[in-house]
Formats: structure tokens, sequence, C-alpha cells
């Protein structure tokens, strides 16, 4: 292992399922590790107990495993740097919240919760904000006002504290994010915020830079709705000493609803009927189930596809990326700032393109699985040569059963509609004389049969469509399914002649 090895880590906190956002994080790190050789982590940020979800450490797990995005280290793959859930790390932090307040960059502040909130609607009454910052914190109870005296004894004798970060006095702070650029922020406009809580856990803010040290983490790459901490994780590295070794970091850009206003959420999901996670999730306490990517249908591969063209701008018009290949392209450089819409059509579309890649043989081995749970049983050659007809057709496995139902089942209803248009009074005539020529053709092929009904039906001056619309009514029971000669010749020849005699009585 080089010094110089480019460590990223994905750093989900188990609060509930992922959500595609996050995804595509893990996904972005997980691209930006590969491309350099570099080392994909997972930590698991768990110090914040009270939003703490059962099964959702499982579910990201799950979820990164059915994409292929596998951590080189971390919780479930092990690794030099562990343990990788915080709250295994717990001992860690207090050491480095107290080196902040030994060199004066932090300070016990004993306000309890009713006090701040005491406070807050003060200010509210005010049409202000009360906010924890460097020009309050003096008239507040901590150890900035207080001696050193009092702050022992309110220690000693168990009253709660917290600890909080004490930001420089009207400084400006210049940051660099590789993809917004040097960013800018006054000290002044920024609140104290807590590092340490009074249940003795360190917060978000802390336990995250601390790791991202001791793991050794190059680059940080993160959501959007981190971009408002970074003043504070860089003033953790100044304050620490750290600078020399501080990662650099990325925030990408939102994933925006379809409409392109504001986040994209499980509401939006829900309202316009697409998964908003990887895989489904149900919520133990209303018994709520959110469906999944993996669950509607979506092949792992396209949902990578998918998620690296949300932010990500290959250059190209090219638009289908193997996981191998967005290794290859992928550039920090070429993600944009600006969110991207969400469009769900266009996620079908993916699917779509990534079913007609796959073979025939993987495609009947996945929906061979789906009609045993119908209880059907077929021959998989059959099978093969039912999807070779309609694949094109289809956008997920399952949407083949709707295209090839009658395949399986002769029709029991037939279409209202096609049968007032399409059922005329010579129809039971017409089906009667095509059942023999059906039973006539010899040997039984596609080509074969289509060249003696359409003889039969030139040489008696027939017309075509009154011919095939009523034997597609007998067939199929509605006006869909691909060429009948093909469907003919799956059936076979006795099946077709049943289904043409059960159509002469059933419709007429
Ligand atoms: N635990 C944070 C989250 O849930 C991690 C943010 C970061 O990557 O720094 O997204």
């Amino acid at each position: 292992m080089t010094t110089n090895l480019v460590r990223v880590r994905f750093a989900p906190s188990p609060t509930g399922p992922l959500h595609i956002g996050g995804l595509r994080t893990a996904l972005f790190n997980y691209l930006f590790a590969k491309k350099y050789d570099g080392c994909f982590i997972l930590r698991i940020e768990d110090t914040d107990q009270t939003r703490f979800v059962r099964g959702a450490e499982d579910y990201i797990l799950e979820a990164l495993n059915w994409c292929g995005l596998k951590p080189d280290e971390g919780v479930g793959s092990g690794g030099d740097y562990g343990p990788y859930r915080q709250s295994e790390r717990k001992d860690i932090y207090w050491e480095y919240a107290e080196k902040l307040i030994f060199s004066g960059d932090a300070y016990y502040a004993f306000d309890t919760p009713e006090e701040l909130g005491q406070l807050r609607t003060e200010y509210e009454q005010r049409k202000e904000t009360f906010v924890y910052d460097q020009h309050v914190r003096l008239k507040l109870k901590n150890s900035l006002s207080m001696s050193n005296e009092e702050v022992k004894s309110l220690i000693d004798s168990g009253n709660p504290y917290v600890v909080r970060f004490k930001f420089q006095e009207d400084q400006e702070l210049v940051m660099q994010d590789i993809i917004r650029g040097e960013i800018r922020v006054k000290t002044s406009s920024l609140d104290d915020k807590i590092l340490f809580k009074s249940d003795g856990m360190p917060t978000y803010h802390l336990a995250n830079v601390v790791d991202d040290y001791l793991m050794k983490i190059t680059h940080v790459i993160r959501g959007e709705e981190w971009l408002p901490s970074l003043p504070l994780h860089v003033s953790l590295y100044r304050a620490f000493g750290w600078e020399d070794n501080k990662p650099e970091f990325a925030h990408l850009p939102l994933i925006l609803k379809p409409d392109g206003k504001g986040k994209l959420s499980k509401r939006d999901g829900d309202k316009g009927g697409f998964p908003v996670f990887p895989l489904n999730w149900m919520d133990t306490k209303t018994g709520e189930v959110s469906s999944g990517y993996r669950e509607t249908g979506y092949f792992p591969e396209a949902c990578i596809n998918i998620l690296a063209l949300l932010g990500w701008n290959p250059g190209t018009e090219e638009e289908i990326f193997s996981l191998k290949e967005l290794v290859q392209k992928f550039d920090l450089s070429k993600v944009g700032k600006s969110g991207s819409k969400f469009d769900p059509e266009k996620a079908k579309w993916f699917n779509h393109q990534y079913l007609q890649k796959k073979s025939n043989e993987e495609i009947v081995f996945e929906f061979n699985q789906f009609l045993s749970k119908e209880n059907i049983h077929w021959d998989m050659l059959k099978l093969k040569e039912i999807v070779a007809l309609v694949k094109d057709r289809a956008s997920f496995v399952h949407e083949l059963w709707e295209h090839t139902d009658f395949f399986f089942m002769a029709p029991e209803q037939y279409h209202e509609q096609t049968v007032k248009k399409r059922w005329k009074e010579d129809s039971p005539d017409l089906m009667r004389k095509l059942s023999g020529i059906i039973e006539d053709c010899n040997p039984f092929t596609a080509e074969a049969l289509e060249q003696k009904v359409k003889s039969w039906i030139e040489d008696n001056e027939l017309n075509m469509g009154a011919v095939m619309n009523a034997w597609r009514l007998c067939m199929v029971g509605a006006p869909k399914g691909p060429g009948l000669f093909d469907i003919a010749l799956i059936l076979g020849k006795e099946e077709v002649l049943k289904r043409i005699n059960t159509g002469i009585s059933k419709i007429s």
C-alpha cells in the first residue's frame, strides 16, 4: 500500500432504507476508487442512537451487493482501520474532543435544552433567529463565560454538558471543492456546532472528521446536503493540526424530482409510481412497504447506469455503460453542480435497453422463475422461442407475461370491443375453412402455414384482414401478440385447431 493511495468512503447512517441518492454517492465513490486503483470503504455512521433503525445496515449491505459495489474495506469486509461501525469506536472520540477543549477550539456548554428553547422563543417573538455563535457565546452558560472553578464544579456534580466548536471570530474561510471550485464563508455566519453530546456520544461532525483522518481518507465524495458542514469540517482539520492530511472534497449535486422542483423524495416515488429505493423496504412500525428497483424488475446494471448519469456527464451522446466502462470513463471533473432531474420514463428505457442486450437464455431463466410462481411449467426451448418473439416489446421480465399470457392459457373471454368490430357474420364459416387448411398443412412450419393460408385467401378472393382478425380473436382473445403464424407454430396444430373450434362456439 502506498501512502498516496486513493482511499474513499461511503459513510451512510443506518436511519432507514438507502435512498437512490445515497446509492449514487456509493457508486461515485466506488468508481473513483476503482479508477485510481484505490480503496472503497464502507463506514457505518451510527452515532445518533435516536435515529437508529433496525435492519437499515443490512439493507445498505444488501443494496451495495445487489449493485456489485463491493467495499474493499469496512463493515462486512474487514480491514486494517477498523472497527468501521462508529458505535464500536465510541471510546476513540472523547480524547479528540478534549484535545480541542485544551487548544481552545472547543468549549463545554451547560445550557439545558429548556434554556435554549426559551431563548429560541424569545428571539422568534422579536422576529429573529437564535444562533449559538460568536455573537452570543459569552452571554451563555459555557466554559468561555464561566471561571474554571465553576466549570469544574458543574462537571464534578454531574451536570450534563455538550462540547461545542469555537469558530474563530471574523475570519473568512476559503475552501476548495472539486465540483464547485472555491467556496468562501465568513465565520461570523456560522454557529458553534455541537461536537460531543450530553449522552456521551460524538456528533456526526466530530466522528466523521476524526474517522476520515484515522482511516486516511484522501477524498470525501458526498451529497450536496453536507456542503453546509464543510466550513466546520475544514476548521476541525485546522484545529487538530491535520491540514496537511486533509482530504479533498467533492459535493455531488442533488437528484431532483421529475419536474425539477426540489429534491426527489419517497413521496414523489409513491405519487409517480416509481421506486426511490434500491430494494423493497418495510417500515416495521407502520407495515408500509416501499418498492425497490430490484423488486420492480430492474436489472442492477440498469440501475447503476441510471444513477451514473444523474450528475455525471460522459461528454458524449453515449448513454449505455457497464460498471467496468464507468470505472474507465468516470471523472469527478465531469460531475456538474446543478441538480439532475430524475426521469422515471428514462429509467424504464434503460431497463428496456438492458433487457434487449440480455441473451434469450438469461431472460428465459428469469421468466421461468416468474412462471413457476404462477404454477406454469413449460419446456425451456419453447419458452425461448416465445421470449424471442416478444422481447422487444418489454422493458421488464415480468412484462413479458402480458405479451405472452395467451400462450399458456387459452382465451376464456374475448375482448368485447374487438368482437363487436371484427367478428362478422361470416367469421365462423371462415374459421371453419381455415381449420381445414391448417389441418392439411404438413409439415406444420410457420413458412408452410403462411404460404398455405395466404394462397387460400388469394385464391378465394377473401379479405385478409377479416380472416386474420377473426383468427387472432380465437387464438389470443384480444388484439395483441406477435405474428399469428409464429404463435401457431409454438402452440402446435392440435391446440390451434382447438382454439379455433372453441372460438367459433363461444364468440358466435
Ligand atoms: N453519515 C452521513 C450520511 O448519512 C455521511 C456524510 C458524509 O459522507 O460525510 O450521509
